[in-house]
C-alpha cells in the first residue's frame, strides 16, 4: 500500500477538503503513475454534491488524469517508469460479457468500475479518482498519451470531455457535409465544437450566453445561435442532421428537436440533476426524429480519439487551479464561468495540508 494524498468531499454539502488514504501496491498488471494534471469535469461536482443520489463518502472526485508513470507490474507490456499515461473514467469492468467484448466497456453489462465512486469488482472499497497525487490501475484501462509534452495540462480533459463527445459522433458517423449542432459550451461542447469541425461539419454551436460569441467562431463553429432567443431558434427549423446536447441542467428540448431534419437524432450527453420536462411526442413523429443518449466511450476508441486529437493538433482550453481552489471552480463553473475547462495542477498539491 502507499499513502496517497488528495481532496475529498465527505458529505453532500461539505467544502472538498485534504484528504489522505491508500492506494494499492501495483499488482502484476497495475501501472502506478504520478498525476500531474487532472480535469475538472462537470460530473465531478454532480457526484460531490450526491445530485445522482449514488454517491459513496468521502469521494474524491477526477477522471481526466495525465501523469507520468512511476512503477509498473512484472506483467506490464505496454508501460515502462516514464512514460506519459492517461486515465479516464473507468479503471476495470467485467471483460467477459457482450459489451466489454465489443470494447464498449462502458456499457458492461456489470457494471463498469468508475475511476471514482465505483466499488471494485468482487466488493470492496470505493474508488477515489484524480484529484490527489498519484494512482494505480489495470494497463488495459490505461491510455498512451501521444500528444508532445508542452502542453499536457490541456491533454488532461480530453480523457472525459474528449471521448464523450467523440464517441456519439463516431457512433453517428459525423463528416463532412453534414450540419451539426452543439448545445452548451462548456468543457464537453467546446471539445464537441473543435472535434466536430476536425472530422468536416458544418457547424452551428446552441448557447445561452452571449458572450461566448466570439469564441464559439474561434474554437471553430459557422454559426452561433443564442438559444434564449426564438426567433434565432426558429431561423435553425429543420436544418440540422445531428445534434449533441451537452447542458448540465434541465431544460426544454424542444426547440431544439425543432431544428433536425427528417431522421435527424439529437444525442444527450448532459446528465442534468432533474429530468428534462419534453419532448413533445409530435416533435419526434413529424419528421422521425430520434432522441438518444450515449455515455463517454469505450477504452479503444478513447485510444483512438485521442490519437485523432494529437493528429489533428487539438486540445482543451484551459484555466490552471491549484488544488486548494477546487470549491471555488466550482462554483465558477455553476455559473457557466470557467473557459473552457479547469485543471488542476496536482504539483501544487500542499501535502502538509
Ligand atoms: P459545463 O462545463 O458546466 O458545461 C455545461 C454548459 O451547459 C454550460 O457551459 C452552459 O453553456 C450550458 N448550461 C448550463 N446550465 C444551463 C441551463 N440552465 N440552461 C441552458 N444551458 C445551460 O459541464 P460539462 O463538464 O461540459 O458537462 C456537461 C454535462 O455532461 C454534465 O451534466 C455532466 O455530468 C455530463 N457528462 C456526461 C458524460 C456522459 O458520458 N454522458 C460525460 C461527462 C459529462 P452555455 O453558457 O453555452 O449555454
Ligand atoms: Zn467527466
Ligand atoms: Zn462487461
Amino acid at each position: 500500500m502507499s499513502q496517497a494524498h488528495g481532496y475529498a468531499a465527505t458529505s453532500a454539502d461539505a467544502p472538498l477538503a485534504p484528504f489522505v488514504f491508500e492506494r494499492r501496491t501495483p499488482g502484476p498488471h497495475d501501472v502506478q503513475m504520478d498525476i500531474l494534471y487532472c480535469g475538472i469535469c462537470h460530473s465531478d461536482l454532480h457526484t460531490a454534491r450526491n445530485e445522482w443520489q449514488n454517491t459513496i463518502f468521502p469521494s474524491v472526485p477526477g477522471h481526466e488524469i495525465v501523469g507520468r508513470v512511476t512503477a509498473v507490474g512484472s506483467e506490464v507490456k505496454g508501460f515502462k517508469v516514464g512514460d506519459l499515461a492517461g486515465v479516464g473514467c473507468m479503471v476495470d469492468s467485467c471483460r467477459t460479457c457482450p459489451s466489454c467484448a465489443a470494447g464498449e466497456e462502458q456499457y458492461c453489462d456489470n457494471g463498469f468500475t468508475g475511476t471514482y465512486n465505483g466499488p471494485l469488482f468482487g466488493g470492496g472499497e470505493n474508488t477515489y479518482g484524480g484529484y490527489s497525487d498519484h494512482v494505480v490501475v489495470d494497463e488495459r484501462y490505461v491510455l498512451r498519451v501521444t500528444h508532445g509534452t508542452d502542453n499536457l495540462a490541456a491533454v488532461a480533459p480530453l480523457l472525459c470531455a474528449g471521448i464523450t463527445v467523440y464517441s456519439p459522433m463516431a457512433h453517428w458517423q459525423v463528416g463532412p457535409g453534414q450540419s451539426v449542432g452543439v448545445v452548451g459550451l462548456g468543457g464537453l461542447g467546446h471539445m464537441a465544437v473543435k472535434i466536430a469541425k476536425a472530422l468536416g461539419a458544418h457547424v452551428v454551436l446552441f448557447t445561452t450566453s452571449e458572450s461566448k460569441r466570439e469564441d464559439g467562431k474561434r474554437l471553430g463553429a459557422d454559426e452561433v445561435v443564442i438559444s434564449k432567443d426564438p426567433e434565432q431558434m426558429a431561423a435553425q427549423a429543420g436544418k440540422l442532421d445531428f445534434i449533441l446536447n451537452t447542458v448540465a441542467a434541465s431544460h426544454n428540448l424542444d426547440p431544439f428537436l425543432n431544428a433536425l431534419k427528417r431522421d435527424g437524432a439529437m444525442v444527450l450527453v448532459g446528465a442534468p440533476e432533474h429530468p428534462h420536462p419534453t419532448p413533445t411526442v409530435f416533435n419526434l413523429i413529424m419528421r422521425r426524429r430520434t432522441i438518444a443518449g450515449s455515455l463517454i466511450g469505450g477504452i479503444a476508441q478513447t485510444q483512438e480519439m485521442l490519437d485523432f486529437c494529437a493528429k489533428h493538433g487539438i486540445v482543451s482550453d484551459i484555466e490552471m487551479i491549484e488544488p486548494r481552489q477546487i470549491n471555488e471552480a466550482y462554483e465558477r463553473m455553476l455559473k457557466g464561468d470557467v473557459k473552457y475547462r479547469f485543471v488542476m495542477d496536482l504539483a501544487k498539491l500542499d501535502k502538509a495540508a
